[in-house]
């Protein structure tokens, strides 16, 4: 992404308390796979349509919290960790990675992003 679709938000109280509940996902999310590499989290306001971004291969996202539908939160987290730590490209037919947000349940989100997650775990080759 280009810096200029997204402007950080100044660290305040109310910045804090949504950067807390995209970590608590990233924290999830670990669960899932204990090797994620430690993600930057930056919170702000999104240009256009866009919720938020992931810096292919750089573990950095970007996230417009105020602008996300709180059921949706989590599956954009998902997708914007896809992006940004495996380099994961969108595919339309895919309920996570779809360029645009779908109708899912949070449930479903996590039941692809471990799908994901398995995937690439298989593709890490030699594991001695
Ligand atoms: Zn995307």
């Amino acid at each position: 992404m280009k810096k200029t679709k997204f402007e950080n938000d100044k660290m305040s109280d109310s910045t804090y308390k949504e950067k807390r509940q995209v970590m608590e996902i990233i924290y999830n999310a670990k669960k899932y796979s204990p090797s994620l590499p430690r993600i930057e989290v930056k919170i702000g306001k999104a240009k256009g349509n866009y919720l938020g971004f992931g810096r292919l291969g750089e573990n950095q996202i970007w996230i417009d919290v105020k602008k996300i539908n709180k059921s949706q939160l989590v599956q954009v987290v998902l997708h914007e960790i896809l992006h940004a730590v495996f380099a994961t490209p969108h595919k339309d037919t895919c309920k996570l990675m779809a360029p645009i947000v779908q109708n899912i349940t949070e449930k479903k989100a996590w039941e692809i992003f471990g799908q994901y997650i398995d995937k690439y775990k298989q593709d890490l080759g030699c594991q001695n």
